[in-house]
Parts: C-alpha cells; structure tokens; sequence
C-alpha cells in the first residue's frame, strides 16, 4: 500500500464526509493505493456514526474509537500503530490542511529520501492570538531541538517514511515535537514543504491558551528526557556536586575568616549571626538534595525494561 492518511479527531462530525470525499479524489487522481484511518478520540457528537457510514462507503476508511478523550498524541499514537503504508500521511479533520499536499509530501519521502517532511502554514488563517505565540514556540523549539530548517513544529500536516512511525512514541501532548522525537530516535533527514492552509471552516479549535504553557513544559521534559534520560546523574550529580562545594568553600570562608578575626583581635561575630552562613548552608542542603535526585534517577533507570533497548538500522 502507497499510503495510509492518520487522521485524529474530536467531535468534528461535519467535516469528515467532505474531508474523506476530497482524500479519496486526490488519489485516485494519481493512482495511489491508501488507506485513511480515523481515529475519533472520544467524540460526544455524531463522529463515529459519520465514521461508520463512510467505511460502508469507502472500502479504504477504517476506524478507531477510544472511550473517551485522551488526547491528539494518544490518536496519533494509535494511528500509527494501525498504519500499512509506506508512507505515512498525518492531517488535521477540521478540513484546514489541504488533502491535495499529498502526492508532493509523498513525492518528497520517496524520491527525495526524506524520513520525515512537515508541513508549514506559511500563510496561517488563525487569530493573532495564536499566531504570534506560535512563532515565538517555534523559534524556541528550533533551538532547543537543534533542527533548524523548521518553521512549523506542530503542523498537523506531516508524511513519515513507514519505519518512522514505527519507531517514535507519541504519548501525552508530545505531538507537538514530533520531529524532535523522530530525531531523537535518529531519524535526521527531515524536510518542509509549505503548505495551504485554511481557516476553520466547522467546528471550534479544541486547544486553547494553555497549549503554549504545555508546550514549554513538554519541550524542557524532551530535551531533558533526550539528553539525560538514560543517565540523570550527569545532571542531578554535576548540578549537586556544584552547590555543594560552592557551599562547601563558603562555610569554610565564614568560618575561618571568624576565627582569624577572632585571633587577630579584631571585633567578630558569631558566625550565625552572617547571612552569608545561611546562603551557604542552603546550597550545601540543596546540592545533597540533587545529588541523592541523581542516586534515585539511576535506580529508575536500573529498572526500566527499556534501558537496553536500541533501534538497530542494520546488522551485517
Ligand atoms: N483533536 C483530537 N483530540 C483532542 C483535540 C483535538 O483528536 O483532544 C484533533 C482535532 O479534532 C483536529 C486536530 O486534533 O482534527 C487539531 O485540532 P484543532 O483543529 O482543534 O487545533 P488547531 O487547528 O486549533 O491547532
Ligand atoms: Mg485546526
């Protein structure tokens, strides 16, 4: 099968007659054998009743249903979970990224070799409120991801190569930093294209001012969790080890300049009596601290089934 189109969606029953009539155009217009799979991520309206109507419809519509919302991540989790194609076609339901993308997101992993190609809604239709936050996140995760060439993390319009989706987890609201993820996980060559986008045409947004404090969050967690994931000593023990000797050698100058004094005849005074012995005890508490963090991190990890699990390319 060319391609399977993942398409995750909450209560947006309207869109997806019209969104499924315009996949299924697109490929036929350029022969494509594909697959679109819905997965309703709990709707309370009629999704799933549309759903089931057009699999009838459709030989090439299938279906999930979870029980309730757990999320857009948790969707597209399971989407790919599901998907046969050799590419692998991910798009918003509420009809604002464009099925005709296809055939040249298509094009550009399977001729031009890319593992992952994201969309990028150069010209966005969303309020301001949206879009000035939204260039701010990215800039962000540009740097903190190390992958420069993207303007547009969250696009809900991407096309992996099959073995990406494979490989990559994308559980809580990770779908924003999928291509961090697909890096992580060693796929580098990862491409852009611009893509149409339009404004909301049924329906309301599901995410709301929120998403950008989320977003930061989940940024710091993979850029933790990426680099110090299978080692957090080398962070919790450098950071402690810091603050304790900073506290260390401030205690001592306290201490030992007060017995100088003391010595010398000058006028002294008790050393709890310094701010700057308590300053020093502080660090001194708070480097233990996050060296015992560091012993506790390396005994979760001792214990994670996945500690010695690697994505092998090739062997020979
Ligand atoms: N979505 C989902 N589960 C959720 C929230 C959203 O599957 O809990 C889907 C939603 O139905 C849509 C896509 O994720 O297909 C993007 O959501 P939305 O259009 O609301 O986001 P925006 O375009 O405002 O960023
Ligand atoms: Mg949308």
């Amino acid at each position: 099968m060319d391609i399977s189109v993942v398409v995750p969606l909450y209560n947006e029953a309207e869109s997806l007659p019209e969104l499924t009539a315009w996949i299924a155009r697109v490929m036929k217009e350029h022969d494509f054998s594909y697959e679109v799979i819905f997965v309703d991520d709990g709707s309370t309206d009629d999704s799933w009743k549309v759903i089931s109507g057009l699999a009838k419809e459709y030989p090439s519509v299938k279906g999930v249903s979870f029980r309730r919302n757990y999320g857009k991540s948790p969707a597209l989790n399971t989407g790919f979970k599901e998907a046969q194609g050799d590419v692998v076609i991910t798009m918003d339901a509420d009809l604002q990224d464009s099925p005709d993308e296809i055939p040249e997101l298509y094009r550009m992993v399977v001729r031009d070799g890319y593992d992952l190609v994201s969309g990028w809604k150069q010209k966005r239709y969303d309020p301001l409120s949206k879009t000035i936050p939204t260039k701010l996140f990215n800039a962000t995760a540009r740097r903190v991801s190390g992958i420069k060439n993207l303007h547009d993390f969250n696009c809900g319009l991407k096309a992996y190569r099959h073995e990406v989706v494979k490989h990559i987890e994308v559980y809580g609201d990770m779908h924003r930093y999928i291509p961090y993820l697909a890096k992580n996980a060693g796929f580098t060559r990862i491409g852009e294209k611009v893509v149409k986008h339009q404004a909301r045409k049924y329906g309301s947004t599901k995410f709301g001012l929120d998403r950008f404090v989320n977003g930061y969050l989940d940024l710091a967690t993979l850029w933790f969790t990426g680099k110090f994931g299978a080692k957090p000593m080398h962070f919790f023990g450098l950071l402690g080890s810091l603050m304790f000797i900073i506290g260390f050698i401030s205690v001592m100058v306290v201490g030992f300049g007060k017995l100088y004094q003391m010595y010398s005849g000058q006028p002294y005074i008790l050393v709890t009596d310094s701010p700057y012995f308590y300053l020093a005890l502080t660090m001194m508490l708070l480097g233990t601290m996050l060296f015992l963090t560091g012993f506790i991190g390396e005994l979760i990890v001792r214990n994670s089934p996945s500690r010695n699990h690697y994505e092998i390319k090739e062997t020979i």
